[in-house]
């Protein structure tokens, strides 16, 4: 498999902290992801996707537990 974007042909699998935003909040969903040495672009595979979905969902309805672990900032210009 190549990159689509950059063309490199090292492609990883690896741990990634997906970012999903819920409302003004920010929620990090750890998952596999196939990603691009090169550039860093990600591919979900569609368990992966479906996944993250259903996470997302999970989250707004409150049903799975969160932990704080830090603060979102954005400049106040
Ligand atoms: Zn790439």
């Amino acid at each position: 498999m190549k990159c689509v974007i950059c063309h490199g042909a090292e492609i990883e699998r690896k741990k990634v902290n997906e970012e999903v935003q819920i409302g003004h909040d920010v929620v990090f969903i750890s998952v596999d992801v196939l990603a691009c040495k090169n550039c860093g672009e990600r591919y979900y595979d569609r368990k992966t996707k479906r996944y993250l979905e259903e996470i997302t969902e999970e989250v707004k309805k409150g049903s799975v537990p969160l932990r704080d672990v830090g603060k979102v900032s954005v400049l106040a210009a």
